[in-house]
């Protein structure tokens, strides 16, 4: 094909010939700037041989690079219309493309990839980082393209406001930091926003069941605000005296707790 994707006018011309306009409803801001694309690829550090889940490939962009540089490349798209045009766009592609919603996509699927890279849609961050985080694999790292906004939102620490259940289980496993910016006008539809570059790298994972039971208290810890810890934790029979082994106030708040605690407390209730 004799188009160049990550030109403006091409990419334009492409969609404009294929009578393809972007799904606002499914959060679709092409990033086909390729220095722009080089710098996520960069931040999530791809290496030859590296198996990468990529969700919401979209037209390839980020994709294609992958692909340069020698990862082997799971994508999982949404969106009928852009999957049925890749024979024809990515005739080489020797990676897997999977037509289906992220959010039904099984993990034995993607259960051989390690590291996590995507621009993701906007109208589903929350649930997409969930899943990943809760879906089974031990993730090595995961790189996101987000809206400038989340990624502020993504990255708050203990104490800060409207700090939640979602940013206490990045912190447990590693630390999620921002890796810079990526203005608006390198996206075709241009958002109204900038976005940038979440990257968490390394994941360090405790056992698994561990784990999981870990997520399950932080998420309940955090499920009503204004209760006390305890409180939310109801349901759960936690032993009269866990709180105090593990040095925690009878009072404390999800909030309030040093984010491995949710760990320590899993672990006592394991036993
Ligand atoms: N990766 C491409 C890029 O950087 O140009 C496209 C990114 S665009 C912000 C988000 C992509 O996610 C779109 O291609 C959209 O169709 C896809 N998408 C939206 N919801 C999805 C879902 N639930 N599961 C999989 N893909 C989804």
């Amino acid at each position: 094909m004799n188009v160049d994707l990550y030109h403006l006018a091409d990419l334009k011309e492409f969609l404009r010939v294929k009578e393809l306009q972007a799904k606002r409803s499914l959060g679709q801001n092409f990033l086909f700037h390729k220095r722009e694309c080089e710098r996520v690829i960069r931040a999530a550090d791809i290496k030859k041989g590296d198996k990468i889940l990529e969700i919401g490939p979209g037209l390839g962009h980020l994709t294609q690079l992958m692909e340069e540089a020698g990862a082997e490349v799971t994508a999982c798209e949404i969106d009928k219309r852009l999957t049925s045009l890749w024979p024809e766009i990515h005739p080489d592609f020797k990676g897997r493309l999977i037509a289906s919603d992220f959010l039904a996509f099984r993990p034995e699927e993607y259960e051989n990839c390690s590291k996590v890279v995507a621009n993701l849609p906007y109208y589903i961050v929350k649930e997409i980082i969930m899943k990943l985080l809760t879906c089974g694999v031990q993730w090595e790292s995961m790189t996101f393209t987000l809206q400038k906004e989340e990624v502020s939102r993504l990255t708050r620490k203990r104490g800060e406001e409207r700090y939640g259940a979602l940013n206490a289980l990045m912190l447990i496993l590693g630390e999620p930091v921002c890796a810079g910016i990526v203005k608006s006008e390198n996206f075709y539809p241009r958002p109204n926003v900038d976005s940038a570059i979440l990257n968490i790298s390394p994941l360090r994972y405790p056992k698994y069941s561990l784990w999981l039971k870990t997520a399950e208290i932080v998420k309940l810890s955090f499920a009503k605000r204004r209760k006390l810890m305890k409180s939310n934790l109801a349901e759960l029979n936690i032993p009269t005296d866990a709180f105090s082994i593990l040095g925690i106030k009878e009072s404390a708040r999800a909030e309030e707790l040093e984010p491995k605690m949710f760990l320590d407390l899993a672990r006592l209730l394991s036993k």
